[in-house]
């Protein structure tokens, strides 16, 4: 592959062509300045509101949106991706004529069909793996960022050069950039967001669960781990000298004990994950699911944020901010050799670590609250949670909350309850539900495997099942939309269970 870099590319193909940034938030303000300080005519395209105020403190001449379409050569999208399809349909499109450029900084709305410019345009992306600010500061530097530019239409038979021009215009050739498609972008990205970034979420949440159940105090166990900023140093130098170089930064414990156990971390399970949520992305299938939940409102998002608000860990980092301050890396070393003078002392340390045990031992209680079933006091045996399961099943068949889940749909569920012999199947189908002790005549949808004590406390109120998915307590396998479509009949598998609960204790 090759990597283009200041020689490759030449800004005179863009001299005396007006240049419209559309948006001036995180990249569009950077790319903005950038493409200005390169010698290039730039204006701003924004409705008139503060980022229209800032394009013109910064000395742009800001125009509406249509009168930049309508006016300027090139065209950079630099909105947000979710707002994007509806504003180039009504204040872009009709403005479009032959010849003018259309660019993107990401592949996502071309690549999944939410956006489809005229033939008569060039539609380039020139997509930053850098965030605004540091597209602007490095450039400022006088140092570059990589790039990922692509051509989806080659209207003019030059797009690529253009889209090279204005890579270097920001920028980005000083470092390198590279060529790809706008699907390969797009699903790149995606792929970071929806697999490597969460299998590493939970990593880091398994790994600090695991430590504090093992008695190590949460101040030591959040530092070793990442918040003494020793780690984002490393990925630093990952990045900087390869993974395996900068082993050799370590000492020689760390590396023969790194190497010689890491082979017991290389878990089949996590490709096949990952290969599943590949699949989603390529398909369009999360595209349209996504588009799917904005339109509504994005109310799953929103669940979704207020779970992992209680997740412990998101308390015990709230803690340890307050007590170190906000510079992790720099706060950690003050601390160790000088610990807070005004409060006491050693003392002072104990303290927070019981006031965080209680936080965190309270968690349940506090998310009692609003919710409508009574928490349950008693732990189940496995003889009475199985016969709490046979009574919920044979309610949950006549719920009309449940069959109205189940109209137009088709979705078994399979229960695995792993620290005892008991597992159960519901089946949505059709408008009706069919439920059974056992596993399901045929493959599940979904898995979900969780412990007694979980599946007790979600089915009781206790414990948010977004929540449960989160830290780990409850794993699924199968497609991520219909196991969290669940979430729809929380209330109702509350209440069905907690009457057959109440019933048997
Ligand atoms: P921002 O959220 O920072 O964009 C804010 C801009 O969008 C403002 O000018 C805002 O103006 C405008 N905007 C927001 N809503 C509307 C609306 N309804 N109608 C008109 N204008 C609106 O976006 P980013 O800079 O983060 O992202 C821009 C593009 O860059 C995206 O395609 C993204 O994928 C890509 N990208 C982003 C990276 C990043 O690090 N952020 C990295 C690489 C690529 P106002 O609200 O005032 O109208």
């Amino acid at each position: 592959m090759h990597v283009y870099h200041d020689e490759d590319a030449d800004l005179k193909l863009l001299a005396n062509r007006q240049i419209a940034v559309i948006g001036y938030g995180n990249q569009g303000r950077a790319q903005a300045l950038n493409l200005r300080d390169s010698g290039l005519q730039v204006l701003v395209g924004n409705r008139d509101d503060d980022y229209a105020g800032r394009a013109s403190d910064d000395g742009f001449k800001v125009v509406p949106i249509e009168t930049a379409a309508a006016g300027a050569d090139l065209l950079m999208i630099l909105i947000p991706d979710e707002i994007a399809p509806e504003l180039f349909s009504r204040d872009i499109a009709p403005h479009l004529d032959a010849g003018k450029v259309v660019v993107f900084a990401t592949g996502y709305n071309i690549a999944f069909g939410f956006i489809a410019p005229p033939p008569f345009v060039d539609v380039v992306l020139v997509a930053p793996r850098m965030i605004g600010a540091g597209v602007r500061d490095l450039y400022l530097a006088g140092r570059g960022f990589p790039s990922f530019i692509g051509v989806a239409q080659d209207h003019s038979a030059n797009a690529k050069a253009v889209a090279l021009a204005l890579a270097k215009g920001i920028g980005s050739t000083r470092m390198g950039v590279v060529e790809v498609t706008f699907a390969q972008e797009a699903e790149l990205d995606l792929f970071t967001e929806q697999c490597f970034g969460p299998a590493f979420g939970h990593l880091l949440t398994t790994s600090v669960n695991l430590l504090l159940e093992e008695g190590y105090p949460p101040e030591a166990v959040l530092l070793e781990l990442y918040m003494s900023g020793e780690f984002a140093y490393t990925l630093g130098k990952i990045a900087e000298l390869g993974l395996v170089e900068q082993s050799m930064l370590h000492s020689r414990t760390s590396q023969y004990g790194s190497m010689s156990r890491g082979i017991r971390f290389v878990i089949p399970e996590l490709r096949t994950k990952m290969i599943e949520g590949l699949e989603e992305i390529r398909s369009g299938r999360f595209a349209q699911e996504w588009a799917a939940e904005q339109a509504a409102g994005a109310p799953t998002l929103q669940a979704l944020r207020e779970a992992a608000q209680t997740l412990p860990l998101v308390l015990l980092e709230q803690e340890l901010r307050q007590t170190l301050g906000d510079v992790p890396a720099a706060a950690h070393i003050e601390y160790r050799s000088q610990p807070p003078a005004s409060t006491d002392g050693p003392t002072h340390h104990k303290g927070w670590l019981s006031r965080t045990l209680d936080r965190i031992r309270r968690l349940p209680a506090r998310m009692e609250k609003g919710t409508k079933s009574q928490p349950a006091a008693d732990t189940l045996s496995e003889s009475q949670m199985e016969e709490v399961l046979r009574r919920f099943l044979v309610n949950a068949r006549q719920s009309a909350g449940l069959q109205a889940f189940a109209q137009g749909r088709e979705l078994t569920t399979h229960y695995l309850l792993r620290d005892s012999q008991l597992e159960f199947t519901m089946r949505f189908h059709d408008g009706e539900v069919t439920t059974g002790v056992g596993p399901p005549p045929s493959p599940a949808e979904v898995i979900l495997e969780t412990e007694m004590k979980v599946l007790d406390g979600m089915f009781t109120g206790r414990i948010n099942a977004m929540r449960a998915f989160m830290s780990g307590e409850m794993s699924f396998s199968g497609e991520a939309k219909l196991a969290i479509s669940i979430q729809q009949i929380q209330d109702d598998l509350r209440q069905l269970y907690t009457d057959a609960r109440n019933t048997v204790v």
